[in-house]
């Protein structure tokens, strides 16, 4: 695959044996801290019908967000940030553009759609220049070299149909505003797009931003020279959304600008068709099991008995429309990549798999032996000595039907070089329904893979 080996093998090398007997015990100490009634209390919060499904920019989450804020600062977590936040933009997709052909006004998305390789190329910018528009055929233009070499503001190609167009070829041409007039033209490929979802902006990345437009021939009244064109296009909105971030810092005075992040996203899928969607299972277990052990992390440094590396608690939004927080992050992270040692992300650990969970409790393990080899064995040995979680690795497989590698925001760590685990308690027939409550959580379950991540993490501290 393409992943880069990890920056900091020398962490997983030096020592040969993670804890010796005296560590073990101050882990122990903290570990049998963590509270599954406290779990459940914070768990209740964010899955109550007052958080209204925590959907990505909405007020729900925007509560889930004040909440989480109010137990870093209760606990006195420290901040890189004001108040916790990490703030970004996100663009949610809306209907209304207008597009002024020849002064003859076309609604999107009878009469045009649009379609771009970058969503937030569409956003407002009225800078096609109508000085220099050309009319040219899609088979001619598909052999014209000029366009493969010139910047081009705009043009126009005929089509017969948007089925007709190679995407790769418009890719390769260095034109920004590209009109397609469409002989036989259907509404129906560009309204998929447009149905309220949430996107992420890659703009500063896109070096070849393109728009493209497909218009409705038969809604042209004149069929000469093509001339004037504006084009009126909003058809994201703005909104903002934000991943929560708070640390305890390292022991040593060395080894404390190494961080180990413990990650969970708290947004869900919000309100559909009048029903919530509370996601207790997803993720607000995870969420809950993340603030008990920044929690309990904080308590062990108010002491001074936590492990001499920083630990990162990361609260993720935007992950159930695309793991947008964690990709943010990772082009805007606080404390750089290159000292961030490792991930331990918390997706669903909630409920019990009732087929194969009888007299033990497992825990799915993915993306663990990916990175760095020593890393998996490693974690391997810790949860040997410390939990009694049978670690069960179905679907640890770049190829698992499932693909849950890149299904949760260890991916966006894990992408960058950085060993990474997915830590996940098994689907279940409540999973993206708004049936998935708290009363069906497993909290003896959830406090078992909390204290897995926190050894894990103390011991990768130390
Ligand atoms: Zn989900």
């Amino acid at each position: 695959m393409f992943f880069k080996v990890g920056f900091v093998i020398g962490l997983f090398c030096t020592s040969n044996f993670i804890f010796t007997q005296g560590e073990i015990n101050v882990a122990k100490k903290y570990a049998s801290k963590i509270d599954s009634i406290k779990i459940r209390e914070y768990v209740s919060i964010l899955a109550s019908d007052s958080l209204e499904g925590r959907d990505t920019s909405t007020e729900g989450q925007k509560k889930a967000a004040a909440y989480i804020q109010k137990k870093f600062r209760e606990f006195g977590l420290d901040s890189l940030s004001t108040g916790y936040l990490q703030q970004f933009l996100l663009y949610k997709k809306n209907k209304s553009a207008i597009l002024y052909f020849n002064k003859l006004k076309l609604n999107f998305p009878e009469d045009f759609g649009f379609y771009g390789f970058y969503d937030s190329d569409f956003i407002a910018e009225n800078d096609v220049d109508n000085s220099l528009i050309k009319v040219v055929a899609w088979d001619k233009f598909k052999k014209d070299k000029f366009y493969l070499n010139n910047q081009v503001n705009s043009l126009i190609i005929t089509i017969n149909s948007y089925l007709e167009v190679d995407f790769n070829l418009i890719k390769s041409r260095k034109i920004k505003n590209v009109f397609f007039i469409c002989k036989f033209y259907n509404e129906s490929y560009f309204t998929k797009y447009t149905d309220g979802e949430l996107t992420f902006s890659t703009k500063a990345d896109s070096k070849n931003p393109q728009r493209l437009f497909f218009i409705n021939r038969k809604k042209l009244k004149e069929k000469k020279v093509l001339n004037s064109i504006q084009v009126k296009i909003n058809p994201l909105d703005e909104v903002l959304s934000e991943n929560l971030i708070a640390y305890v810092e390292g022991s040593d005075s060395l080894l404390k600008k190494e961080f180990l992040v413990i990650s969970a996203h708290y947004d869900h899928l919000g309100i559909k068709n009048g029903e919530i969607y509370n996601g207790a299972d997803d993720n607000g277990s995870g969420t809950s099991a993340l603030i008990e052990l920044a929690r309990i992390f904080q308590e062990a440094k108010m002491n001074n008995e936590n492990p001499k590396r920083s630990i990162l608690f990361i609260c993720f939004t935007g992950e159930e429309h695309g793991l947008f927080g964690s990709e943010y992050y990772s082009q805007h992270p606080l404390i750089s990549l290159k000292n961030t040692v490792a991930d331990f992300n918390i997706d669903m650990i909630g409920r019990k798999d009732s087929e194969k969970e009888k007299s033990q409790f497992s825990v799915y393990i993915i993306g663990s032996d990916k990175i760095n080899y020593q890393f998996h064995k490693k974690h391997e040995e810790i949860a040997k000595i410390n939990s009694n979680l049978r670690l069960d690795y179905k679907y640890n497989d770049f190829n698992d039907k499932e693909k849950l590698y890149y299904r949760s925001d260890h991916y966006n760590f894990a992408k960058n070089g950085i060993p990474s685990i997915f830590y996940f308690g098994g689907f279940h027939a409540d999973y993206h329904q708004p049936t998935d409550d708290i009363e069906k959580l497993n909290f003896t379950k959830i406090k078992a893979i909390s204290e897995l991540v926190f050894f894990t993490a103390w011991g990768f501290a130390l």
